[in-house]
């Protein structure tokens, strides 16, 4: 991942990725599938925290975003009572 780094964990972790990828002789495939991994890790891992500032009321857009899935959550609810499997 070549991105700016900050003082963050996911950016100090990004570095000894690097670091550690160079460091042993993985022939480039092997390279490109540890990173496919570890891309989906880190992505995974920002998507839990966008998902906690939602849910804790701290992300910027939770208000709409939480009112969004309470109307969604309610539109699913009557649906299940109505008998519809989802
Ligand atoms: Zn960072």
């Amino acid at each position: 991942m070549k991105e700016r780094k900050c003082n963050c964990k996911l950016c100090k972790r990004d570095v000894r990725w690097e670091r550690f990828l160079k460091k042993y002789p993985f022939t480039k495939k092997d390279k490109e599938f540890l990173d496919s991994i570890y891309t989906a890790l880190h992505g995974t891992e920002l998507n839990y925290e966008v998902d906690e500032a939602i849910l804790d009321g701290s992300w910027p857009s939770a208000i709409e975003q939480l009112g969004r899935a309470m109307k969604k959550a309610e539109d699913i609810k009557k649906r299940r009572e109505a008998g519809e499997r989802i």
